[in-house]
């Protein structure tokens, strides 16, 4: 990678994500040394943009309009390899920024490999796709080699991949060793305190109403408490707690008032986290997310209860 990034990369404080500061000094650990990268944490946690934060601090280079990127000075496609003439375009930034969203359908075709190059190759989600393509990604990224269709094609990608993985997504955990040997994992935790998820929220939220400093420590106290009740195998994320915040607001409005009462925060609970949280198979049978939310309501915030959940 260039020069000018790595001097980026030294400076930037990847401010795009509030907090974080472990993930994101792992993070320019490993890219410094031009290493991939998977980021691991749950979903609505910024993992999406911390990537194109990295993103943002490519410069703008000139490229051959050639379908891979090409640098024309050191072609890696075989038509520009072959000397074939290629319009030129600038691409900078977050315009080098290519997302791949993994799923178990995904063909080594959608890999968009080739957009990447020179660029930033995001996979969302590797642990949603099988296993045959996780070994085309490896081919790619170790060997340069890359399959068009039937042809295998030799290509000399150069480009910085950073994947992610939910660590919490039950459904998925087909991710080899050999594959994770390829790989330097970066975590990223929810909020390590209220006061940054509260931050998080009233920053990147919506506001059309005030909201009471008391009010909002305890409703993001309840997300929060959510995380460790041990009942609980899915946990809501920060953009849970930020739909409660926003969705009180309205409540207010709705009520034609200018301030949030706790009545308004009650009220949006089981619209916002009732099916952003699952319950472990012991608790399931038992009851559903829904009743669980509205004895952990009568809890946090006593009996009385709003009027439209
Ligand atoms: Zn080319």
């Amino acid at each position: 990678m260039e020069k000018q990034f790595q001097q980026k990369l030294l400076q930037d404080e990847f401010l795009d994500i509030i907090g974080q500061e472990p993930a994101k000094y792992q993070l320019k650990s490993a890219l410094l040394m031009g290493r991939h990268v998977i980021i691991a944490g749950a979903p609505g946690i910024g993992k999406t943009t911390l990537a194109k934060n990295v993103a943002k601090l490519l410069p703008e280079i000139v490229v051959n309009n050639c379908g891979y990127n090409c640098i024309p000075e050191s072609p890696a496609c075989p038509s520009c390899k072959n000397g074939k003439k290629a319009d030129k375009k600038k691409i900078g930034g977050i315009k080098r920024f290519v997302r791949v969203q993994g799923s178990p359908d995904l063909t080594s075709e959608d890999l968009k490999i080739f957009k990447a190059n020179n660029g930033v190759l995001f996979f969302d989600e590797l642990n949603r796709c099988p296993a045959k393509l996780q070994n085309a990604l490896l081919q790619v990224l170790e060997e340069g080699k890359a399959t068009i269709g039937s042809y295998n094609i030799d290509f000399g990608a150069d480009l910085i991949f950073i994947g992610t993985l939910n660590p919490y997504d039950t459904a998925t955990e087909n991710l080899s060793e050999v594959f994770l040997d390829r790989f330097d994992l970066v975590y990223m935790t929810y909020p390590e305190e209220l006061e940054t998820e509260k931050r998080i929220i009233t920053e990147k939220g919506k506001r059309v109403a005030e909201f009471p400093e008391e009010l909002l420590t305890s409703m993001t106290g309840f997300v929060r408490g959510l995380r460790d009740n041990s009942k609980l195998e899915k946990f809501p994320s920060v953009r849970a707690c930020m739909g409660l915040y926003e969705r009180a607001q309205a409540n207010a409005i709705l009520r034609k008032r200018k301030i949030v009462e706790e009545e308004d925060v009650k009220d949006a609970l089981i619209s916002v986290l009732a099916h952003r949280i699952g319950l472990k198979p012991s608790a399931k049978y038992t009851e559903t997310t829904k009743e669980f939310l509205e004895e952990e309501i009568k809890e946090k915030f006593g009996a009385a209860s709003g009027d439209y959940r």
